[in-house]
């Protein structure tokens, strides 16, 4: 059964609920495909989760295979699955199977199209990133009690490497994005999760204001890179007491006592201190002036990680501002700014994870966000290969196809054996992650490392193979290089990978 009535008859009772909403999908079906398809996991995934539609459940089965059929007579999942070029699928369950594939054809429906435009003219999707919001995507690793999808890690990075594969910047907006969802979902309260996860998970302000709702900011400041524990914003405790009765250098002196005083001090922040003021500026933050909310690393006690606090900052606070829009060799689909903090206040009530949590917070979001960073490089490194599949067989020289060469082939050879390596490497950091492993820390370091500079060597091979004409922008590949040159600098340089690798190595022995 073609998989359009099968979408028509599971949802009919569903539809016919929801009015023009039910009207709206069946428009999108129509018109898109791949949104389409991304449209139904979505609501297969709600029905399940809510147990409202119990035959979607019993028919996701034949949905599934519905839509690889229809996936398979792409051309280009057709021609990749010829090539034995992309081995996503791969020991992959049923679910995970359908959210690989309605994640490209998302992508290829969705990002493909735009991704060269978005780069040359700087443009932020915000639409786009609604609507993967709206599948769900925008908290994809989120407990479900306030928005989130509850999906695991390894889901997650299944759908950062497909998603890639469409506009690999814009995906790792994405991949950000859901690592600070993740840590207000796990360090916040039960008030912080109420007031910001159901919003950090729509990705919407709903009021029509062109702003994602989405905190961004955690590390580095001008001083402070990689070794991030040495950072030097400041959040000084100021309370009514002491701001009434004396004058500012008093109240910072008082306060700065104050965070020294160890178990006493929160008794006496109680008494004396109902507000931060943070001080100081944030450099290279993604979504810097875009985002609504930020999660902010900065000094509240002594010297090294144990000193370091993590505040929910809202963009609107006075005091805070942000630096000129960064100019980038590649990400240009989203923004990067400094953010920059004089005397903004805080409620004490916005610190996530309690007072001296901020380095662990930070170091735990970053195990997955080292996952999904190195699967955003895994996504656009397979695009490249699918593509020099392509070129490599219409361009021809000395009288043929350019990968009739042996030279060539072996290289393309090199590239799929790499993607497949990166692909194992990646899901294995997952599993572990997911499964709460003390080895998960390092393995997401080595994955990171490994993939990033992995797939990095391959875009850059596979813009070779495209001779004087991958150094050209109107061919996706040299997009492709400049967008995953970064993964091997930042959520850690593939330098301070080999450290955390090498530690734990040395702590072992
Ligand atoms: C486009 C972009 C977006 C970013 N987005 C964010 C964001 O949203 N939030 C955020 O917090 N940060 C963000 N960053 C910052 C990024 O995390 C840092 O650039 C990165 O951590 C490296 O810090 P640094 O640039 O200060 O380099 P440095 O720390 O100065 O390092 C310079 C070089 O020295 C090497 N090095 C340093 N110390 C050692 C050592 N002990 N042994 C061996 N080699 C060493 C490094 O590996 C690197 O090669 C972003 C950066 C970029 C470029």
């Amino acid at each position: 059964m073609p998989a359009g009535q099968l979408m028509d008859m599971i949802l009919k009772d569903d539809l016919a609920a929801r009015g023009s909403a039910g009207d709206n999908l069946c428009e999108a079906q129509a018109s898109s495909p791949g949104r389409w398809a991304a449209i139904l996991h979505a609501e297969a995934r709600r029905a399940y989760l809510a147990s409202l539609v119990p035959q979607l459940l019993a028919s996701l089965k034949t949905m599934h295979s519905a839509l690889r059929n229809s996936a398979r007579s792409s051309p280009l999942i057709a021609g990749a699955r010829r090539h034995v070029a992309n081995t996503g699928l791969i020991g992959l369950d049923e679910e995970e199977s359908f959210i690989y594939d309605t994640c490209l054809s998302f992508a290829r429906e969705e990002m493909a199209p735009h991704m060269q435009a978005w780069d040359a003219d700087e443009v932020f999707p915000r639409d786009v990133l609604r609507e993967l919001a709206s599948l769900g995507y925008g908290a994809i690793y989120a407990r479900e009690e306030f928005g989130g999808s509850g999906l695991s890690r390894l889901a997650a990075s299944l759908i950062f490497e497909a998603l890639s594969t469409g506009c690999v910047s814009t995906t790792a907006y994405l991949s950000i994005h859901n690592m600070c969802a993740w840590m207000v979902d796990t360090y916040g309260n039960e008030a912080q999760r109420a007031e910001y996860l159901p919003r950090l998970a729509s990705m919407d302000v709903r009021t029509g204001l062109p702003l994602i709702d989405c905190p961004s900011a955690w590390l580095p400041e001008p001083g402070a890179g990689s070794d991030a524990a040495s950072l030097s914003t400041t959040a000084v405790r100021d309370g009514t007491c002491v701001t009434v009765c004396s004058p500012l250098p008093t109240r910072r002196l008082c306060a700065c006592a104050l965070v020294r005083l160890g178990p006493l001090r929160m008794l006496i922040g109680l008494f004396l201190g109902d507000e931060f003021v943070l001080n100081g500026t944030k450099a290279f933050i993604s979504g810097g002036g875009e985002s609504d909310v930020y999660l902010v690393m900065t000094r509240t006690g002594s010297a090294g990680a144990k000193g370091i606090s993590c505040f929910i900052v809202e963009k609107d606070t006075p005091g805070l501002s942000y630096g000129q829009k960064e100019r980038k060799l590649g990400w240009n689909s989203q923004p990067t700014r400094q953010v920059i903090m004089e005397d903004v206040r805080v409620p004490a009530s916005n610190m996530l994870g309690g007072e001296g949590k901020g380095f662990n917070i930070a170091m735990a979001g970053l195990n997955g966000g080292r996952i999904n960073i190195a699967s955003c490089s895994l996504g656009g490194a397979q695009a490249s290969l699918e593509g020099t599949l392509e070129y490599t067989s219409d361009r021809k020289q000395f009288g043929r196809a350019i990968n009739d060469n042996q030279a060539v082939q072996f290289r393309l050879a090199e590239y799929a054996t790499g993607l497949t390596a990166s692909r194992q490497m990646l899901r294995l950091a997952a599993r572990e992650l997911d499964a709460k492993s003390s080895a998960a820390p390092a393995l997401c370091a080595m994955a990171k490392l490994e993939v990033t500079d992995r797939c990095f060597d391959i875009v850059n091979g596979c813009l070779q193979l495209h001779g004087g004409y991958g150094y050209l922008k109107d061919y996706k590949i040299q997009q492709f290089l400049r967008d995953l040159r970064v993964h091997q600098i930042l959520e850690g340089t593939n330098e301070v990978m080999r450290m955390i690798i090498s530690r734990e190595l040395l702590t072992q022995a």
